[in-house]
């Protein structure tokens, strides 16, 4: 089989699909060959030197696309970039197209690669097992982004984050406020901390708890139900209005003691649930933070705006988008492991692409398939 990787060309997109290292170690493992698109991997600190090096072959975007059976990609045309169609004339019937796409909020991308008989496998989908953990792009980049965050934060702030005692009198130490205590959350409490903060985190989901002590953070406690936050595979599920709006009312107080508050609740597939308002932002702090790792899907905080940092009621609010591309060099090492993971479980020592329909991996990952939209759960949300 024939992979290919082509440079990103999504706006903004830094990263790449596979770093050196994971080229040499494919090419030991199975008899297959790796196009790469010159400087591909330029934008992440990766030279064309070093996948030559590793093996691959160095060539053209025309060629790669063209002779690729299998193409790897950050992005690819269905995460609804600008520069998708230039992909989508590139790719061809009979290939195989691995990357992210955004499913469960672009659906309809699986029906385009199924009706172009191209086969889809969105990485976002891999599921929640122990077995999947390293082929999990999710994960990986989350952490990235929980811990950019607080340097973000930290630079925006008008004060330090440690304390210090110094002859001209004792710096507090900022209070930081974590909300979401999921991969990015917990590195964001531990960056946060590392800094000398003085950390607190909330999370629907009571296993959250521990999680949130385990990093030196203090979870903060509301008088909710929580009982049916806990989603499938670890997910949170999505949550009622009457409960947002309770702990909306809860957390003001909360939010009204930080220095910088962190968002990064997500729940799978919806916009992201409203946790801070316009009103608890009026409680805050002047000179007070937030950075809104949500920004994407319409944000944690009511005022943030994707793309921006705008000052409102004397509160910094930083809606990022794209954060792990800001760390392209280790969000393409941990993305470049992950998809290599993957494609040991696709292709065999022989070199051939195989999906085993039997493994859950596989049956849960790809969206189109032989001209077929497989995914049940795809299929549903497409009607
Ligand atoms: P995520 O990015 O989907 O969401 C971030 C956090 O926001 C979650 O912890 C979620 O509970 C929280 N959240 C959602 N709505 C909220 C609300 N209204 N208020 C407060 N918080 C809210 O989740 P994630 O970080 O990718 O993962 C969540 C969990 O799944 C973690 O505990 C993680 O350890 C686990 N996980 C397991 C595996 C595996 O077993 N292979 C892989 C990845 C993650």
């Amino acid at each position: 089989v024939i992979i290919g990787v082509p440079r990103e060309i999504a706006p903004g997109e830094t990263r790449v699909a596979l770093v050196p290292a994971n080229v040499a170690a494919l090419l030991k493992k199975h008899k297959i060959e790796l196009l790469v698109e010159r400087e591909a991997g330029l934008a992440a600190g990766y030279t064309d030197s070093e996948y030559q090096e590793a093996g691959a072959t160095l060539t053209d975007r025309a060629t790669v696309f063209s002779k690729a059976d299998v193409v790897l990609q950050v992005q690819t045309p269905g995460s609804n970039h600008a520069n998708g169609d230039q992909d989508m004339a590139l790719l061809r019937a009979g290939q195989v197209l691995i990357g992210m796409m955004d499913p469960l909020a672009n659906a309809k991308f699986a029906t385009k690669l199924a009706e172009t008989q191209i086969s889809g496998l969105a990485l976002e989908l891999v599921p929640r097992i122990t077995r999947a953990q390293a082929m999990d792009v999710l994960s990986s980049m989350a952490m990235l982004a929980g811990y950019k965050a607080v340097l973000m934060a930290a630079s925006e702030s008008n004060r330090m984050f440690p304390m210090n005692m110094t002859a001209a009198g004792t710096l507090n130490a900022s209070r930081v406020f974590v909300m979401g205590a999921g991969v990015a959350g917990l590195q964001a409490c531990a960056t946060a901390k590392r800094l000398g903060a003085v950390v607190e985190a909330y999370d629907v989901r009571a296993a959250a708890r521990e999680q949130i002590l385990s990093v030196g953070a203090k979870p903060v406690e509301l008088d909710l139900d929580t009982g049916t936050a806990e989603g499938s595979g670890g997910y949170a599920a999505a949550q009622g209005e009457d409960f947002l709006k309770r702990q909306r009312e809860l957390m003001t107080e909360v939010i009204a003691r930080m220095d910088v508050v962190i968002t990064t609740a997500a729940v799978p597939g919806a916009k992201s649930p409203i946790l801070v308002t316009e009103d608890m932002v009026k409680a805050m702090k002047p000179g007070a933070v937030i950075v809104d790792l949500a920004a994407e899907r319409g944000g944690n905080c009511e005022l943030t705006e994707a793309g921006q940092t705008v000052t409102k009621h004397g509160v910094t609010i930083v809606g990022p988008e794209n954060v792990p591309a800001t760390l392209a060099f280790h969000a393409s090492q941990m993305f470049g492991k992950n998809m290599e993971n993957l494609l040991n479980l696709l292709i065999t020592r022989e070199g051939t692409f195989e999906l085993d329909f039997e493994d859950e991996i596989v049956r849960e990952t790809v969206v189109a398939h032989q001209g077929d939209v497989p995914h049940a759960r795809l299929r549903g949300l497409l009607g």
